[in-house]
């Protein structure tokens, strides 16, 4: 790895806030790109993109850099600048990491909005970060599904001054016509651009880019991460857990919208020199066996997947699998959510040919943390149900509320972090006493959210959150943006939601509403408020089912009671109930 000034200090921990490699200089674009273009991996794969209509894009190295230096020259020509907020809102595609990589090597800061998104989520998102510039595109595809980009971008944008310009992504024939004197051409902005762009100089602790994800709150909470600790760690374990080599076809299943996008198709691959598969649209469209033919072809031998998208393949069966050849695979690993044992088993006996070719392990970790920090290495025994013990570099425990260690063999706690790593996140955008919550709440400790137990081993089983937090498949959603998007509709009262067990998703969401007066509770309510959802948040934050109740059970103090409606619904003890109201 490359640094254009090497660090005084290695790590100062001045509680809750730390720094690394301090007074280190480095652009980690020089790492991802200029490192390779002069060596002889000019010349290799460093993108193999896909689209779900089967369409193959591949990017060297050479060509990757030439793109991203154009864009970053244009990008400039526009006055975009060191420091500056990017909002980056593309389909998952090479242009999507092109922009971000861009971003990165004129010092901007991205902030990536899933695409499965819409237009509430971004226009938060882009308020909050004060964001000058929005990319985009015309369309992203999704189940064969056209879904309008641009059209979400211009009603969010709709109105807010702080916005100047709209660069458009164009993937349809268009005819030039523009919606605001805002919107710039993606490919006109990338061909005026020259193909040499020196990566801006940044210090080691320079912002890199902002993530939202879903917290407690109804406002999302912005993850920033930094140039030089995140470049190191990231690295590192794509070395070292996923043993990354030259001759390795990675594939990422994740998207660039979530943090294993950030860090496993666009930063550590390519800081690496690997060559990385990722692809548009739904695993199983156009056909379930999509999967199997895309290690064949392309000789996939590592993957990082979600738990959500092998218990889907186990759905279909092995049928698809037949006649296809797998054993490419040696590495089938899963993040994002609770690994269950059945998914685990089937896996790795029908795509690890039971160890014959591959092996299949667990690692846990969140947007917060930027990489794994609990897993099962390939060299460790697995136990199915539990992720692993802590990585290299990472201190974790399970502790009571009020921070004493659980010594007990599999008794639940809360699950913390109690030294920073280098890619640990560095603040919360804008919001500096909400990262200080993170490390208050339990004294000395940064607390996950997470409620897990240990065994007699020092295996870890992640049970869930120990917050208002869904994960609808391996995606965080906060019960309380569901909620505040539920009572945007104009005929919503009060709105409160739970989170429950689901075969594929891991978790669905169900809401219970109470409208205002005037207003009856009919199937035609519950498509008008999934349709308002959908649009504020986007798909993954739809309620499937939504009950019309009276009124919502609420403590004394008027907090709604959630674990009341859930254990109603799961038929389990609603546990104490004293401060219930009514
Ligand atoms: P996100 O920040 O969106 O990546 O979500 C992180 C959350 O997903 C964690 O706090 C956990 O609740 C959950 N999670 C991630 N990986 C795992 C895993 N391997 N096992 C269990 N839960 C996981």
């Amino acid at each position: 790895m490359e640094w254009s000034r090497p660090w005084d200090q290695v790590f100062q921990w001045d509680y809750p806030t730390f720094r690394w490699f301090l007074g280190g200089k480095c652009n980690i674009t020089a790492n991802c790109l200029d490192r390779h273009v002069n060596s002889p991996r000019k010349n290799k794969a460093a993108f193999i993109w896909l689209g779900e209509d089967g369409t193959e894009r591949i990017f060297t190295y050479g060509r990757l850099a030439q793109m991203v230096n154009r864009f970053a020259n244009g990008l400039k020509s526009l006055g975009v600048k060191k420091g500056d907020r990017v909002v980056i809102y593309m389909p998952l595609t090479p242009e999507g990491a092109i922009a971000m990589l861009a971003c990165a090597r004129i010092g901007a800061i991205h902030s990536v909005v899933y695409a499965g998104f819409s237009v509430g989520a971004l226009r938060d998102r882009i308020l909050d970060a004060n964001a000058r510039v929005i990319i985009t595109a015309d369309a992203g595809y999704r189940r064969g599904r056209k879904v309008d980009l641009k059209g979400i971008t211009d009603e969010a944008v709709n109105g807010l001054d702080v916005v100047e310009k709209v660069v458009v992504w164009h993937r349809e024939a268009t005819d030039g016509s523009k919606s605001s004197d805002k919107e710039v051409d993606f490919d006109e902005l990338l061909e005026s651009g020259s193909p040499h762009c020196d990566p801006e100089e940044m210090d080691s602790e320079d912002p890199l880019y902002i993530l939202y994800t879903s917290g407690t709150t109804g406002r999302p909470k912005g993850v920033l991460h930094v140039h030089g600790g995140y470049m190191v760690g990231t690295y590192y374990h794509f070395k070292t857990f996923w043993d990354i080599k030259d001759e390795d076809v990675f594939w990422c299943t994740s998207d660039i919208g979530w943090v294993v996008g950030h860090s496993y198709i666009v930063y550590a691959p390519l800081i690496a020199g690997s060559t990385t598969v990722f692809r548009e649209g739904a695993p199983d469209y156009p056909s379930p066996g999509a999967a199997y033919e895309i290690i064949e072809k392309y000789g996939v031998s590592v993957i990082f997947t979600a738990p959500t998208a092998v218990r889907m393949l186990m759905r279909y069966g092995e049928s698809y699998i037949q006649g296809r050849d797998l054993r490419s695979l040696r590495l089938l690993t899963c993040a994002g959510e609770p690994l269950n044992p059945e998914a685990w088993r089937w896996a790795y006996e029908h795509l690890c040919g039971s160890g014959e070719w591959g092996y299949m392990t667990d690692n846990w970790w969140q947007t917060e943390t930027g990489g794994p920090c609990l897993a099962t290495l390939p060299i460790m025994p697995t136990k199915p149900g539990k992720v692993g013990k802590p990585m290299p570099g990472v201190i974790a425990d399970i502790v009571d509320r009020e921070g004493q260690p659980i010594t007990e063999p599999n008794k639940g706690g809360l699950l913390v972090l109690k030294r920073p790593f280098p890619h640990l996140f560095r603040t919360v955008y804008g919001n500096p006493e909400r990262y200080a919550q993170d490390w208050t709440r339990i004294p000395e400790c940064y607390f996950t959210g997470d409620v897990a137990l240990k065994d007699e081993d020092g295996y870890i089983m992640v049970v869930g959150r120990a917050d208002d937090v869904l994960n609808v498949a391996g995606h965080r959603i906060g019960t309380a943006e569901v909620e505040s998007a539920l009572v945007s509709h104009s005929t919503v009262a009060e709105a409160a939601v739970i989170g429950k067990p689901d075969p594929i998703r891991g978790e669905s969401i169900k809401a219970f509403v109470t409208l205002r007066m005037g207003n009856d509770p009919s199937q035609e309510m519950v498509s008008t408020l999934q349709a308002h959802v959908r649009h504020e948040l986007g798909p993954i934050a739809i309620p499937s089912e939504i009950d019309f109740v009276p009124t919502l059970p609420k403590t004394r103090s008027g907090k709604i009671m959630r674990r009341l409606l859930k254990a109603q619904e799961l038929g389990l003890d609603p546990g104490d109930i004293t401060t219930l109201e009514e």
